[in-house]
């Protein structure tokens, strides 16, 4: 029974896509069976996993609208072990078509719970938003992983990140919890990256990752490859950290 983790923070640019691609490449790659879910209409998890998005004929959308089952429209990649729930920028359509379905929260979930027992972790990428297609991946998820770039006003909107979590726990999934917060984009020539780092291990105190992923230039190339970062070059820095935050968070347990 897979464990499903959805990796959201409502900004953009702070790494939630890389941080889904290669996390889930590096647990496939040590073993597991991950399937990873584009709710993003970017589709920026599916093209960074090489799925050319012109030539999909169905993605999430066609799972949260039309009940197609998911099996259906998963695909694999050239990670062994891999498998995506692409999007495509159909979804966008899906954030205002959700509004008045019946369950509209819920439609994630109901899909999850077809395809769980197939993998061992399911991660979701969310888009840069509070919408309702963030509210379906913490409604489906067992915990979340906020990723936080090392950078000035990393904390800002991180209330309203929160609040929407609670909100989530009392009305929609209260085993919600949170898995860890990754830090992203450190700079270790900067006091400012290292200041960052101190005040959200103070905010979320033993909750934050000894993995924090540095700026590397190999992790932003790889996604014009279609390849996550362990194939594009598996000796980079971005690749060791993302291989040590995959072994933390299968040592939170399954
Ligand atoms: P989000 O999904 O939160 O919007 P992305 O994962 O797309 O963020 O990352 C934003 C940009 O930063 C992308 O161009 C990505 O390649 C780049 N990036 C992410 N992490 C790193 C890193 N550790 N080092 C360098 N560039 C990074
Ligand atoms: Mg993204």
């Amino acid at each position: 029974m897979a464990k499903v983790i959805a990796i959201a923070n409502q900004k953009g640019g702070v790494a939630k896509t890389t941080t889904a691609v290669n996390l889930g490449a590096c647990m496939a790659e040590l073993g597991k069976k991950v399937l990873l879910v584009d709710i993003d209409p970017q589709g920026n998890a599916s093209s960074g996993l090489g799925i050319s998005r012109v030539e999909l004929e169905h993605c999430i959308y066609d799972v949260l609208i039309n009940n197609m089952p998911p099996a259906s429209v998963a695909k694999d990649t050239e990670i062994k072990g891999l498998t995506i729930i692409p999007a495509t920028i159909q979804l966008a359509g899906a954030e205002i078509e959700l509004v008045s379905a019946i369950s509209r929260e819920m439609k994630l979930k109901k899909a999850i719970k077809e395809i769980r027992q197939d993998y061992d972790f399911i991660l979701i990428d969310c888009p840069p938003s509070l919408g309702l297609l963030t509210l379906n991946a913490l409604t489906a998820a067992d915990t979340l992983i906020i990723p936080i770039q090392c950078e000035y006003y990393a904390l800002e909107g991180l209330g309203q990140l929160l609040n929407t979590v609670q909100l989530v726990q009392k009305h929609l999934n209260p085993q919600l919890e949170l898995e860890g917060v990754v830090l992203t984009m450190f700079d270790a020539r900067t006091n400012l990256s290292i200041q960052v780092v101190d005040e959200v291990k103070n905010h979320f105190k033993g909750k934050v990752f000894s993995s924090i992923v540095p700026r590397n230039v190999r992790l932003s190339e790889a996604p014009s490859h279609g390849k996550p970062v362990i194939t594009y070059d598996p000796k980079s820095r971005g690749a060791e950290v993302y291989f040590e935050l995959a072994k933390e968070v299968m040592e939170n347990g399954q």
